[in-house]
């Protein structure tokens, strides 16, 4: 691996901005091979050369992928004032610069890809990729009977706009009944604008898969794991 600046490296695995690794360094609290290196700017490789802040060796990822599945009462941000945020779960993570690819509503539960890699994000997310995401719901109120045909011909939204196709499979009636509905675009509450539009009320949501990501279902709400390799190439 090529060379890069010491405060470089400690940026970007989170341990702060590059003035306060500067003071750090300063301060005699990072070595470089057991050694307190005092220039923060100075080159080291990573991987070859072992960096620790107050004795804690800071390994280094130039990518990180995890599969998390979010739990109700998350937000699906990087940063924020109230609320725990989906990258605070990724207590393992090594970046500092982590990031959810799409979000998903505070009360929706479900896959949610983390990661730093913005070329993956931007080709899931974009709207002329068209990536299928399904979705398992719960909804109250009856379902009408061509619920099927008009997911499939799109839906008209309260605000006008008409969605893509999407794909309905009603896997139980009942109050609430259950269903999988396969979505190609990402708009604001779409799920639970789609069925708003027939009538009805989403009040579970959990999102199973996006693309070729499937959710573990040994993933317990809050629960994460690293992608395998297999997974992170499918992906690309
Ligand atoms: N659709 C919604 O309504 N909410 C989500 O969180 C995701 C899709």
């Amino acid at each position: 691996m090529k060379e890069i600046r010491l405060d470089k490296y400690l940026t970007e695995m989170g341990e702060g901005t590059r003035s306060q690794i500067k003071e750090m360094a300063r301060k005699g609290r990072i070595t470089v091979d057991g050694i307190p290196e005092k220039k923060s700017e100075r080159k080291i490789i990573p991987g070859q050369n072992v960096i620790a802040v107050d004795g804690r060796t800071i390994s280094y990822a130039e990518v990180e992928y995890y599969m998390l599945c979010k739990p109700q009462g998350v937000v699906s941000a990087t940063e924020d004032k109230r609320y725990q945020t989906v990258i605070d779960l990724i207590s393992d993570r090594k970046r500092g610069d982590l990031f959810p690819v799409g979000r998903l509503d505070i009360d929706t539960e479900g896959l949610l890809l983390i990661t730093n890699d913005g070329d993956l994000a931007h080709q899931l997310l974009s709207p002329k990729k068209h990536v299928d995401k399904v979705y398992y719901a719960k909804i109250d109120g009856e379902i009408p009977a061509d619920a099927k045909k008009r997911m499939e011909e799109g839906v008209e939204l309260e605000d006008g706009t008409l969605t893509m196709p999407a794909s309905l499979e009603i896997l139980e009636y009942g109050n609430p009944s259950t269903i999988l509905l396969t979505i190609r675009e990402g708009k604001f509450h779409q799920v639970k604008r789609m069925f708003e539009a027939l009538g009805c009320s989403v009040v579970y949501l959990k999102r199973l898969s996006m693309g070729s990501l499937k959710l573990d279902e040994s993933l317990q709400p809050g629960d994460y794991r690293p992608l395998t390799i297999e997974e992170i190439d499918l992906l690309k």
